[in-house]
């Protein structure tokens, strides 16, 4: 449905709510509504050990009061260094009753990935969990960033009493490889407190709830600043795309929290609903599958490649789905078949929708009810509009018929890069009525009846899986290299991760001739898991564009016309 406001007069947004508002509220107002509506209700269940409403909010009051005991309030970054463990939750929101800022840090993250965005946020204190190569990585940045302490948890202390007895031996081990610092404190000592004290007072739409570092469109990594009214409006607009709540709302977290994806769609929505999560550290498709056994999910977020693995397990053909409902897929394209397949299988409907960091999370996504259209990202969630203008000026809509980089509008989209103007003034772009629209660097299609295909990319990513990856990161170690002139990493297709990087060298003509299966070892070595390459390729040259630039375009039209995939 078009919207005759815009300036472009090509805006779309959902047939019915495209005006609706979000009130600004902070992500504490949601979890302390959804307290006091029912406080015994379980939350969290952490393999068998179910954390209520009422025991997250004693303990996020429980954090808060110990970081201000250690000095900390209102305005520091605070960061979470974590898998999907019950400290995350109780941290993130003891980090925002404290009115500090959350910054999430991917578990994947190589010491120099951590060091230096844990440096460019100005992040002062980590969580982490101990028995993890989590604690390594994070005793490494203590070192060598601005970082002045640690909290570390357990995870044996999260589970439940009967494991945790069986754990005992475990948790000594846990205690010993923590080292003896004064900059690093135990989770369990933080909470040792009885959470009251004086509570930050928050205004919702200034105050920067969470940063979420990305890529964005140029491969630099800058931290999206998402203040509370961002967030807490993207998940209510997501909570509003079910029509019919779930009575029983229980919902696998098996995303990294980390991520905005899982944020909004699996956290932040369920505490609206007052639903359960179901919360696995990670993605292994077996535990997955138990975990459906076991605890019964009405909805399972997730990515591609997840339900792709959960229909190749062997397990899969004896586990009783009966129970899900609504399967949302995201971070990457879902193929029709695909879909088909997983739906067939299990009876679950398995909806796509699409959002980036900047946008809290979800832009647009297929109905729950009423017709999808497979293979579109679906239609923009209420409260948004989506766009199209011109792929190489922001100001004008594309020529008639042609696609154009999609643009958002919306209470969901971030306040702006954390210290990057520049960066900024590139990803947003005013129209005359004075709203502000995102670019996001997707190009897409949009039919009469509001649904959104994506047909291309401007931005220079690879999504493998749900993760994003981006080249010059990949090129960047590859220059450290003593032996390597030119280097250019692309994405190619992968049947199983939909794409896969590829990286291709000149080597320098003095250097010592080297393999490029020495090299790829070299280079992934450096690289976290989602990063690494498949292969590097030596060659005598690369392709450039007019101006002597290396071209990654030409690269991957070269390399698809020669068909040396696979
Ligand atoms: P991130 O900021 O890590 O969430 O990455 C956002 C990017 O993921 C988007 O700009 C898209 O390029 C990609 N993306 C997200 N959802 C989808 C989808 N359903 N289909 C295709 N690409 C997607």
């Amino acid at each position: 449905m078009s919207d005759p406001e815009s300036l472009w007069r090509t805006a779309y947004h959902h047939p019915g709510n495209w005006d609706r508002t979000y009130p600004p509220e902070t992500m504490i107002d949601l979890l302390v509504a959804s307290t006091e509506r029912h406080p015994e209700a379980p939350l969290l269940d952490f393999l068998g050990r179910k954390y209520s409403y009422a025991e997250t909010l004693d303990g996020a009051n429980r954090v808060a009061c110990g970081l201000a005991k250690l000095g900390y309030g209102p305005g520091d970054r605070i960061g979470l260094f974590l898998p999907n463990v019950p400290h995350y939750v109780a941290a993130y929101y003891g980090i925002l009753t404290l009115g500090a800022t959350v910054v999430n840090f991917s578990p994947l993250y190589t010491v120099d990935e951590l060091a230096h965005q844990v440096a460019d946020s100005g992040t002062r204190l980590l969580f982490t969990l101990s028995a993890t190569a989590l604690l390594p990585t994070a005793l490494k940045v203590l070192d060598k960033s601005g970082l002045e302490r640690l909290v570390v948890g357990s995870i044996a202390g999260a589970l439940p009493p009967t494991k945790s007895v069986l754990y005992r031996l475990f948790r000594r081990a846990e205690v010993a490889a923590r080292p003896a610092d004064p900059r690093i404190s135990a989770f369990s000592d933080l909470i040792a407190n009885d959470g009251t004290c004086a509570n930050a007072t928050l205004d919702p739409e200034s105050d920067v709830a969470l940063i979420q570092y990305t890529g964005g469109t140029t491969g630099v990594p800058k931290g999206a600043m998402l203040t509370h009214a961002n967030l807490s409006a993207n998940a209510r607009q997501v909570a509003d795309l079910n029509p019919e709540p779930d009575e029983c709302d229980r919902v696998m977290g098996v995303l990294p929290f980390f991520h905005v994806f899982a944020n909004t769609c699996v956290l932040n929505r369920t505490v609206i609903t007052g639903g359960e999560i179901v919360m696995l550290p990670r993605f292994e498709a077996g535990q997955v599958l138990d975990a459906i056994d076991r605890t019964r999910p009405t909805a399972m977020p997730g990515v591609p490649t997840m339900y792709q693995a959960l229909l190749d397990h062997p397990k899969h053909a004896s586990t009783d789905f009966s129970c899900l409902r609504f399967c949302i897929s995201g971070g990457a394209p879902l193929s029709a078949e695909l879909k088909a397949r997983f739906e067939d299988d299990t009876g679950a409907s398995v909806i796509e929708g699409y959002g980036l960091s900047e946008t809290s999370g979800v832009v647009s996504c297929n109905p729950y009810a009423g017709p999808q259209k497979p293979g579109t990202i679906g239609q923009p969630i209420a409260g948004t509009r989506v766009s199209l203008v011109d792929k190489e000026d922001p100001t004008r809509p594309p020529p008639p018929g042609e696609p154009g980089e999609i643009v958002v509008s919306g209470p969901q989209i971030m306040k702006g890069y954390w210290q990057r103007p520049e960066a900024d003034a590139e990803v947003f772009v005013t129209d005359a009525a004075g709203t502000r629209w995102l670019r996001t660097g997707d190009v897409g299609r949009i039919d009469a009846d509001g649904f959104i295909r994506i047909v291309d990319r401007l931005k220079d990513m690879i999504a493998v899986g749900g993760f994003k990856v981006f080249p010059s990161q990949i090129e960047a170690v590859l220059h450290h290299h003593p032996a390597v002139k030119e280097a250019l990493v692309i994405g190619l297709p992968d049947p199983y991760r939909g794409e896969v990087p590829r990286a291709y060298v000149t080597l320098l003509d003095d250097a010592e001739p080297i393999d490029g299966a020495v090299l790829a070892a070299w280079l992934n070595s450096q690289l976290g898991k989602h990063e690494r390459v498949d292969q590097v390729v030596t060659r005598l040259t690369l392709p450039k564009t007019m101006i002597g630039k290396l071209s990654r375009k030409d690269l991957l039209a070269e390399v698809m016309s020669e068909g040396q995939v696979g």
